[in-house]
């Protein structure tokens, strides 16, 4: 099916990136076929769909390159003792008693509900890193299923830790990365790892060795607490990037997750090996574990991008978050302007063209028809050169309007059509206060 998305301001991005006035965009099935003036557009595709887009601008779908779908129901669960103190007690008191305590129904609900918050909010690509313990073997599919309904796409893994039994979940990564393959543009599989700290040498060998024969990346949390850095130099005399290096973790399609306390020497590891980063300022703020070295891994050519890590999907306030906190934690006014918008707009694409295989990011002719129409009036004239100070300062309280992934309209008017909001959130209402019950219980 043919649509013109029509008469809005399209801000194509990609290497020159263009703001075009009363422009349409047109797609045929799950591509972007033509952009152009309305009136152009009009006349070469008569017989197009139309969508109106006035008084909205036209970007290219967004993009989480680190995602934890499995903490939604976390949200306003009280936790029993004292308030954690650190990191390491955060883990052990919420999150390794929520992964534990999701059963199956509670699996496919938590990837639900936060698949409609990235429809709501234009996020169109999603890499995800999945725990649950007690219902592990066929999780992705449950994932995998909530994705395909929703209509956007994601990298799915499942976090690999010796935690609760030694090597647990390597069965399940193994088992989806096969069922995946080389993906169809849609699902895509990584390697999925905790950290450093809850994994044996034997337990990398085996998952790198499984990573390496499938030609997919591993996805892994480094370096996030100092806690992670410390454990590493204590127990392998080696940082964190160095031990996961030497074991084979690197390498281009891998994801490095935080990487806050890593030194000069570690970054240097990360820029040769080419391997990506994956900032997540909300999370390291809420978990006060510290600020990443972003300009110095920026400076040192590595490929850093922007994840919410289960904190939310809306990707703009996650680029608002890096900017702030950089400039704050930096105390310089005149830093991170350019770099905030770069990990979203142009570093998340890249990362994600890793995984998926597509041109992502950009809407040009040949691209993925992956939309987000937001409704914006620029107060101010808009233009290719002040782009960035609209976005900062405008955009990021913009509503999304219209989301289009793989060329489906998947939510119009703000009435997302690819899923029954109402019914969901109620069944997770109900759900929730016996996942609560049964964590209380661990
Ligand atoms: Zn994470």
């Amino acid at each position: 099916m043919t649509t013109r998305f029509e008469n809005g301001i399209v801000i194509t991005l990609g290497e020159k990136n263009r703001v075009l006035y009363n422009a349409t965009v047109v797609t045929d099935s799950e591509w972007i076929t033509a952009v152009g003036a309305a009136g152009e557009m009009k006349r070469r595709f008569p017989q197009a769909e139309s969508v109106d887009c006035s008084g909205k601008v036209v970007l290219p779908g967004f993009i989480c390159t680190h995602h934890h779908f499995y903490s939604t129901m976390a949200r306003g669960m009280s936790i029993p003792g004292e308030p954690a103190a650190n990191f390491v007690q955060i883990l052990e008191r919420l999150w390794w008693k929520v992964d534990r305590a999701l059963d199956e129904q509670d699996i496919l609900l938590s990837a639900q509900l936060p698949l409609l918050d990235c429809i709501r909010n234009g996020t169109t690509t999603v890499i995800d890193h999945h725990a649950s313990p007690s219902f592990r073997d066929g999780s992705l599919d449950l994932i995998e299923n909530a994705v395909r309904q929703a209509g956007i796409r994601a990298s799915l893994c499942y976090e690999v830790s010796d935690r609760n039994i030694p090597a647990g979940g390597v069965a399940e990564n193994e088992r989806f990365i096969k069922k995946v393959g080389k993906g169809d543009g849609q699902i895509a599989a990584m390697l999925g790892l905790h950290a450093s700290f809850t994994l044996s040498d034997a337990t990398l060998e085996q998952c790198v060795g499984i990573a390496r024969q499938a030609g997919v990346g591993c996805h892994i949390h480094v370096a996030e607490d100092l806690a992670d850095r410390q454990d590493s130099l204590s127990r392998y005399k080696l940082p964190v990037v160095n031990r996961l290096d030497r074991l084979g973790l690197t390498g281009e399609k891998s994801i490095f997750v935080h990487c806050v306390h890593i030194d000069e020497s570690e970054m240097d590891i990360l820029a040769a090996t080419n391997t990506a980063v994956v900032h997540n300022p909300e999370s390291n703020m809420n978990n006060a574990v510290g600020v990443t070295p972003l300009l110095k891994l920026l400076k040192k050519g590595v490929l850093v991008g922007l994840g919410t890590d289960g904190m939310g999907s809306d990707m703009l306030v996650q680029m608002r978050c890096a900017y702030l906190l950089h400039r704050l934690a930096n105390h310089d006014p005149r830093v991170a302007f350019l770099e905030a918008p770069q990990l979203l707009l142009q570093n998340n694409a890249l990362i994600a063209q890793r995984q998926f295989g597509l041109p992502l990011g950009e809407i040009a002719e040949g691209r993925p028809a992956d939309l987000a129409i937001l409704d914006y009036q620029p107060p101010t004239p808009l233009s290719e050169a002040n782009f960035l100070g609209h976005l900062i300062f405008g955009l990021v309280d913009a509503t999304v309007d219209t989301t289009v992934c793989r060329g489906k309209i998947l939510m119009q008017g703000k009435k997302i059509l690819s899923m029954d909001e109402e019914r969901l959130a109620a069944r997770s209402r109900e759900l929730a206060p016996q996942m609560w019950k049964r964590l209380q219980e661990l």
